[in-house]
C-alpha cells in the first residue's frame, strides 16, 4: 500500500484535519493506496508558500532554472523505471508500454523545458521620437495552478509544470483524484533536483473541494488545466472572475480520414493505434473514422480483424494493447454511447461487450447517425464510429461536424488532397499520413471550439505563462 499526504512549500505534511482518501487500482478495483485530502485551508497554505517560492525561483538566473530541470530529467531517466513504472500501472491502469512511453516522454519534456529557460526573449521597437528607446520585457506571471487529469498522469503533469517553471513561475499542483500518488513522486523528484522547496506544492484532493478553491484564489496568476470540457468551463469562469491567465486543454472527438488511395490494411492498423491506446482514454483518440467509399468495405474488414486480434486486459503484458477504464462511471458512459448509437440506427462492426472487470472490448459502430451521443460527445473509452464518405469534400464536412477540434488525421499519398484537408479541417492539429494521437514536446498542442483555449509545448507554453511589459526610456534628459 502506498500512502502519502500533501506537499506544501516542498514539505510533506498531512492535510488539515489529517483527512485522506483511498486510491483505487482500476485493474483490480482494490484500494492500492491513500493520499492526503486537501481542502480550502490547505490551498491557502500552498498559495502563500508559492508566493514566497516565486520570489526565490524567479530570482535565479536562467541557467540556474535550466540546471534544475535538466537534473530532474536525468533523475527521471535513471530512476523512472524504479520509481514511476509500477505506480503508473497500478494507479491509472496503464499497460506497461504506455507507462514506459509516459516516463520517456516526461524526460523529453523536462529537457525541452530546461532549454526554454534560456529563451525568455523580449523585443524592441521604433519610437516616433529619436530621443526615446522602447523595449519589451518578458516576465513570469507568479503563482501558477496546475490542474491535471488521470489519463496520462505523469506526462501531462510534467508538461503543464515544467514550462511554467522554466519561465520562473512557482507552481501549486492539483492532480486528478484518481492519480494523486504519481504527482507526489514527481514533486519529490523536482525537489531532489534542487527546486527551491517553496516553489512547489502538491494538493491531492477533489475538484469541487480543492481544485475550485485553487482556481478561484486571487493570488493565483496563471492556471493550466488539462481535463474535460465541463471542468474547463468551470475553471474558465473562475479565471475570468479574477482576470487570471488560463490555458484549457480539453476534450476531443477527432476524425481520421481514410482517402480512396489508401492501403486499407495499413490504414486500419494506423486507425487502431490512434484509437485504442490506453483504452481510448486519450484526448486525441481518432474516435470518428471517415472512409471514402472505394476503400470502405476493405477497410471495415481489416479494422474488424485488427480489433479482434488485439490482446487486451493484462496491464503487465508487453503485448497488451490496453487495460481497464479508470472507473465504473467511465465504463457506463461507453455503454450508454453504444446503446444510443444502436437506437439511432447504427450497427455493431465489432466488440460491444465487457471483456473483464473494467476492460471493454475494442468496439466500432457503423453509421451511428450525426445526432447520436457517440458521434457528438467525447466517449473517452474504446468505442469508435465508422462512416462512409462519398468524396473528399464530404469527408471534410463530416470531420468538421463537431463542436470539438483537437486533432485530426488524413491518410492519403496525394499531397494535394492531404493539404486541402489540413487547410479545411477546423482543428488544433492535422496530421497527414499518421493517426491523430501524436506528441512532440515542441509542438503547440491545443484545440479550437470545445477542445479548449491556448497552446502548450515548447515556446508556446513560455508565451502563455509569461507577461509582456513595455519599458521605455527618454534619452533627451540625459545631459
Ligand atoms: P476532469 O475534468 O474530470 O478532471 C481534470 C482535473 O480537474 C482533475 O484534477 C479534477 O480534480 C479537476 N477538477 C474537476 N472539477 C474541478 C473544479 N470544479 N474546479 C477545479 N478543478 C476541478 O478530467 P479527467 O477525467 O481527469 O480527464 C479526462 C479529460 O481530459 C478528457 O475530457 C480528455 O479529453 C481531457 N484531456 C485533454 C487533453 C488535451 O491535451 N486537450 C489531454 C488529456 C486529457
Amino acid at each position: 500500500m502506498y500512502g502519502k499526504d500533501l506537499i506544501i512549500g516542498g514539505k510533506h505534511q498531512p492535510a488539515q484535519g489529517r483527512a485522506r482518501f483511498d486510491v483505487i487500482n482500476p485493474a483490480t478495483q482494490q484500494v492500492m493506496g491513500q493520499a492526503g485530502r486537501a481542502a480550502a485551508g490547505d490551498v491557502e497554505l500552498a498559495v502563500q508558500a508559492a508566493k514566497q517560492g516565486f520570489a526565490v525561483w524567479s530570482g535565479l538566473p536562467a541557467g540556474g532554472r535550466e540546471a534544475v530541470l535538466l537534473r530532474a530529467g536525468d533523475i527521471l531517466s535513471r530512476q523512472g523505471e524504479e520509481r514511476c513504472l509500477e505506480l503508473l500501472i497500478d494507479e491509472s491502469g496503464s499497460v506497461i508500454n504506455k507507462a514506459r512511453f509516459e516516463i520517456n516522454y516526461s524526460v523529453d519534456l523536462l529537457r525541452t523545458a530546461a532549454g526554454e529557460a534560456r529563451r525568455l526573449y523580449g523585443d524592441t521597437f521604433p519610437n516616433d521620437s529619436p530621443e526615446r528607446l522602447s523595449m519589451v520585457l518578458r516576465e513570469p506571471l507568479g503563482v501558477v495552478a496546475v490542474i491535471s487529469p488521470f489519463n496520462a498522469p505523469l506526462a501531462l503533469l510534467v508538461k503543464m509544470a515544467a514550462f511554467p517553471l522554466a519561465a520562473g513561475n512557482s507552481i501549486v499542483i492539483k492532480p486528478s483524484e484518481e492519480t494523486p500518488l504519481i504527482a507526489l513522486e514527481f514533486a519529490d523528484l523536482l525537489l531532489e533536483a534542487g527546486l527551491p522547496p517553496a516553489a512547489i506544492s502538491v494538493l491531492p484532493g477533489f475538484g469541487d473541494e480543492c481544485g475550485a478553491a485553487l482556481a478561484n484564489h486571487t493570488a493565483v496568476k496563471g492556471i493550466a488545466l488539462t481535463g474535460s470540457t465541463e471542468t474547463g468551463k468551470l475553471i474558465g469562469r473562475a479565471a475570468m472572475q479574477n482576470m487570471t491567465r488560463v490555458q484549457l486543454e480539453l476534450g476531443g472527438k477527432s476524425a481520421l480520414l481514410v482517402l480512396r488511395d489508401s492501403d486499407p490494411a495499413q490504414a486500419a492498423a494506423l486507425a487502431i493505434q490512434g484509437m485504442f491506446n490506453h483504452a481510448g482514454q486519450i484526448c486525441m483518440a481518432n474516435s470518428r473514422m471517415v472512409v471514402e467509399a472505394p476503400v470502405f468495405d476493405e477497410f471495415s474488414q481489416a479494422l474488424k480483424q485488427g480489433c479482434e486480434a488485439l490482446s487486451i486486459g493484462d496491464v503487465r503484458d508487453t503485448d497488451s494493447a490496453y487495460g481497464p477504464l479508470i472507473n465504473r462511471r467511465a465504463l457506463e458512459k461507453v455503454q450508454a454511447h453504444q446503446q444510443d448509437a444502436l437506437a439511432n440506427g447504427a450497427s455493431l462492426l465489432t466488440g460491444g461487450a465487457v471483456h473483464s472487470g473494467l476492460v471493454y472490448q475494442p468496439t466500432v459502430l457503423l453509421e451511428p447517425g450525426c445526432d447520436s451521443s457517440l458521434w457528438r460527445e467525447e466517449s473517452f473509452g474504446p468505442i469508435a464510429s465508422l462512416v462512409c464518405a462519398d468524396n473528399l469534400d464530404h469527408a471534410i464536412s463530416l470531420a468538421n461536424d463537431t463542436d470539438y477540434g483537437l486533432s485530426a488525421a488524413v491518410l492519403t499519398h496525394n499531397i494535394q488532397w492531404g493539404f486541402k484537408a489540413a487547410k479545411e479541417i477546423r482543428s488544433g492539429a492535422v496530421h497527414i499520413g499518421m493517426h491523430a494521437f501524436q506528441s512532440n514536446a515542441l509542438a503547440p498542442v491545443g484545440g479550437v471550439g470545445l477542445s479548449g483555449i491556448g497552446r502548450s509545448g515548447g515556446k508556446f507554453s513560455i508565451e502563455h505563462f509569461t507577461e509582456l511589459k513595455w519599458v521605455s526610456i527618454e534619452l533627451g534628459g540625459a545631459d
